[in-house]
């Protein structure tokens, strides 16, 4: 089963993923992390997708289903439940990859979750948003339950959290007007295809958690 998670950065997706991937062992394949680990090499193509990050615009989308690609082909698309966490982000990337199913995986069951929230709440989640720059693992200087045992320090590796170069409010507006602009259109693609399902992630991430526990009928 494919569970492609849909909204506007900082609504829970990652979060969420995370929870899944370690409790259900749900894959979570994110092109955001696949891109930070990418821009920690010394190349010339990481220091064009270091530029392209910091300034919260979007990759070229060949480029991005190349790298999206060599993730998923490491799992059974049959028998694994896989979570797609920021892909698709536009039109014509939603139809590169329903080709690429068609194609290669045909009768997949595809199911998009369309995370919920407003842009004044989404602006306060990102601007206290921590991250470990070794694991990825998201930290949250709000939720009570995203709050890392030791303050600054990751749980997982003891690494110290950073905040991302593009949670910063200018990167941030950016991202939300590209969220509009590209990403938004493609509820109404869904919805069309009848696989959408909203979710208000106007909650604490275990409330959100457990919703999504119940959508994905675990
Ligand atoms: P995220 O962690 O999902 O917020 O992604 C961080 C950044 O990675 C985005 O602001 C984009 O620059 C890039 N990125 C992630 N996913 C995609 C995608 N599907 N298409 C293009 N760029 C992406």
């Amino acid at each position: 089963m494919i569970y492609i998670f849909l909204g506007a950065p900082g609504t829970g997706k990652g979060t969420i993923s995370y929870l899944l991937d370690k409790n259900k062992n749900y894959k979570h394949i994110s092109t955001g992390n696949i891109f930070r680990e990418l821009i920690k090499k010394n190349t010339k193509l990481a220091k064009e997708v270091r530029g392209i990050l910091k300034k919260g615009e979007l990759i070229d989308d060949q480029l991005t289903f190349k790298v999206l690609l060599e993730d998923i082909e490491k799992y059974n698309l049959k028998k694994d439940n896989i979570i797609l966490d920021g892909y698709p982000r536009n039109i014509n990337q939603a139809e590169i990859l329903f080709e690429y199913f068609s194609r290669y995986h045909k009768d997949l069951k595809i199911l998009v979750i369309n995370f919920e929230l407003r842009n004044k709440i989404i602006i306060e989640r990102l601007t206290n948003r921590l991250i470990c720059p070794l694991c990825g693992k998201s930290y949250h200087r709000l939720f009570l339950d995203l709050k890392p045992k030791k303050e600054w320090y990751c749980d997982n590796d003891k690494t110290k959290l950073i905040q991302r170069e593009d949670d910063k409010i200018k990167s941030i507006k950016k991202r939300l007007v590209i969220y509009d602009e590209q990403t938004k259109p493609l509820i109404e693609y869904f919805s069309d295809k009848k696989i959408l399902i909203n979710l208000d992630a106007n909650d604490s991430p275990t409330k959100i958690y457990e919703k999504v526990l119940k959508i994905c009928q675990i």
